[in-house]
């Protein structure tokens, strides 16, 4: 399998752009003509540059409005692909890509547009050059894979074939099913993308939404199956037209879009087993998650001492110090917490640049040496460091972000890990909180499809459609990832401008993800009684919300009465209710929040999020914002 992209897909200039393609591991790119027009390089100075990285130039693009016109247009569309051709062997590049037509005077025609390709295929064959004809989905004439597919024929040359684009198919909701009646050996072409199902003018969703397979709405693994069963061998690239990428990270904008292209194909290779792909080496499948196992900051002094303080009044009991590292785990029920002070290690080099955070987490899966395996094939950066005596091994990776992801599983003897390095044996039921009902992780808005993308390339976790969060200075993006059965959820919150409560925490805390911890408990109220007589003090809810509340839900006065004096919010959809409570806001803007979630209920109090905001922004003057 030979991987591309086109340059066009991710950000920076030509130069940076191949340094970052070839970085994240591809075989080739799509040259788009702007791509060296703005470079002062000549095009062969700039093919043999492409070369000089690894790659190949797998398509020159695009070359728009040539097929079906009338003399003199016809002739000087001919001129124009000569000096097409031109540029193409200089730049050291076989193949071009055809769109179909949008020129106001292109007449149309099955055998006129198939006339047109079979000359233009003759003269490119006398060069050793290859054209190939893709259907826009707003082509004027031909804006059907299968229309496209029948002027290739028509047109009778070796040297012409047919390109698919996934987003021409799936975006006109055409069957990708009808692609497999197509023979592979003249299919010369296949670009992908995905896109977020949405409402509009399908050039202008093309134009500014497109985004890597795995990161929107469509099909694209059934796209890519029907591709594959007709035999195709060529390219398979990446073609994203998207605002958000254009100003984003050049390198890690590379880097998803090679880890959705090996998960998307490892994907059709698991649907596809009667076909014999040329694929790359297999790769271990998504892992089930069980949960988050622990979670660990990093801190140091008055913050740590306040931290501490916390998780006491929170009802958690310090059950063991680091045999060899400043380090204490912190534990009530199932829910860990580590508190990391050592002045070595990446926890310490986390805190240099951020604070204090969290710096680490730990999810529970059935086989750490599969999960970490699979990551390592889809770019993620392996992580370890030395051990000290008497300390397990346990495989991790570096998240986004810089952020630690370490994988147990039960052969791994998670309780070992406790028990060895920690002394832990006793697990305190504290005041009655069992687990990690959800991780909430706040990232700028740009960066939140390569969360979403990593999450579920890596575990079999499906992703809800992006919310608004309503924040009284500015609007949240807000999407969730989670298992099927719950076990482990996380929400990722995009932030726009710093103004906003997610966007001051990045700010404040310099890039660190993980802005709140949503503990669960089976009975809040009894929790939050048991935390009140250690002095637990919540966030403040207005006296309105209740008011409100009231008048929106069917609920018992004596409840609504409890909820009031406990500063307890609530939400119920179809399946179930939900009840959350916030703890104050500690350092750098990281919370917890305290959960009940009865059975059914699938949301995450989403409602409640603006109140809850305006409360925390009411109360703690967030640096980077006006004084009100
Ligand atoms: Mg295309
Ligand atoms: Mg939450």
């Amino acid at each position: 399998m030979k991987t591309s992209i086109a340059t066009v897909s991710i950000s920076g200039n030509l130069r940076e752009k191949l340094a970052a393609i070839a970085a994240a591991g591809f075989d080739g790119i799509e040259i788009f003509e702007q791509d060296f027009i703005a470079d002062e390089a000549s095009p062969r100075e700039i093919g043999n540059m492409i070369r000089d990285h690894g790659l190949e130039i797998t398509l020159f693009q695009p070359f728009r409005d040539f097929e079906g016109l009338p003399e003199p247009y016809r002739a000087k569309a001919f001129d124009r692909a000569e000096r097409k051709f031109d540029v193409m062997q200089e730049l050291g590049t076989d193949l071009v890509l055809i769109c179909s037509t949008v020129h106001p005077k292109s007449l149309g025609g099955i055998d006129r547009a198939a006339a047109d390709l079979r000359e233009l295929g003759a003269r490119a064959a006398k060069r050793g050059l290859r054209i190939g004809y893709e259907a826009l989905a707003w082509g004027k004439h031909v804006d059907d894979h299968r229309d496209a597919w029948e002027i290739v024929r028509r047109s009778d040359h070796p040297n012409t074939g047919l390109i698919l684009d996934s987003f021409h198919t799936l975006g006109r909701k055409l069957d990708p099913e009808t692609i497999r009646a197509i023979p592979g050996d003249k299919i010369f072409f296949v670009q992908l993308a995905d896109a977020p199902l949405i409402e509009m003018d399908l050039l202008y969703w093309s134009r500014h939404f497109r985004n890597m397979p795995g990161e929107g709405d469509l099909d694209v693994t059934k796209f890519m199956q029907a591709v594959m069963a007709t035999g195709y061998s060529g390219p398979i690239s990446l073609e994203i037209f998207n605002d958000q990428f254009r100003g984003g990270n050049t390198a890690s904008l590379a880097v998803d879009g090679y880890r959705s292209l090996i998960a998307l194909m490892d994907d059709v290779k698991r649907a596809e087993p009667g076909l014999s792909l040329d694929l790359p080496p297999a790769i271990p499948q998504r892992s089930a998650a069980k949960g988050v196992s622990f979670v660990e900051f990093t801190s140091r002094g008055d913050e740590a001492r306040a931290l501490e303080a916390q998780l006491t009044m929170l009802g958690f009991e310090q059950v063991g110090s680091h045999v060899n590292k400043s380090v204490s785990l912190w534990q009530q029920g199932g829910i860990r917490i580590v508190l990391n002070e050592d002045t070595q290690g990446q926890a310490a080099a986390i805190w240099a640049t951020r604070g204090t955070c969290v710096c680490d987490f730990g999810i529970e899966v059935a086989d750490t040496e599969a999960v970490v395996s699979r990551a390592n094939a889809l770019g993620a950066a392996p992580f370890a460091q030395p051990l000290g005596p008497g300390e397990l091994p346990i495989p991790a990776i570096k998240g986004l972000s810089g952020t630690l992801i370490h994988f147990l599983d039960n052969a791994s003897k998670i309780d070992d890990v406790w028990q060895k390095e920690f002394g832990a044996s006793a697990v305190p039921q504290g005041a009655g909180m069992t687990h990690i009902d959800h991780l909430a992780q706040t990232m700028s808005y740009d960066e939140m499809l390569s969360w979403s993308l990593f999450y579920t390339t890596l575990f079999e976790m499906e992703k809800s459609p992006i919310a608004d969060v309503i924040d009284p200075d500015g609007l949240v993006r807000s999407q969730v990832v989670q298992t099927k059965d719950g076990a482990l959820k996380v929400t990722l919150n995009g932030a726009d401008t710093h103004r906003t409560l997610a966007g001051s925490f990045l700010a404040e805390s310099f890039g660190a993800t993980v802005q709140h911890l949503a503990l669960a408990t089976d009975d809040i109220f009894a929790t939050l009684e048991a935390l009140g007589r250690k002095g637990f003090k919540p966030l403040e809810i207005s006296a309105n919300y209740y008011d409100d509340l009231a008048a929106r839900f069917d609920l018992p006065k004596d409840l609504l009465a409890r909820m009031k004096r406990h500063n307890v919010l609530y939400d119920e959809d179809l399946g179930g209710d939900f009840f959350q409570c916030y703890a104050p806001t500690l350092v750098n803007g990281f919370f917890f929040e305290i959960v009940q979630r009865n059975p059914g209920y699938a949301g995450f109090g989403g409602p409640n999020a603006p109140f809850r905001i305006a409360s925390q922004k009411r109360l703690n003057q967030v640096k980077g914002m006006p004084a009100k």
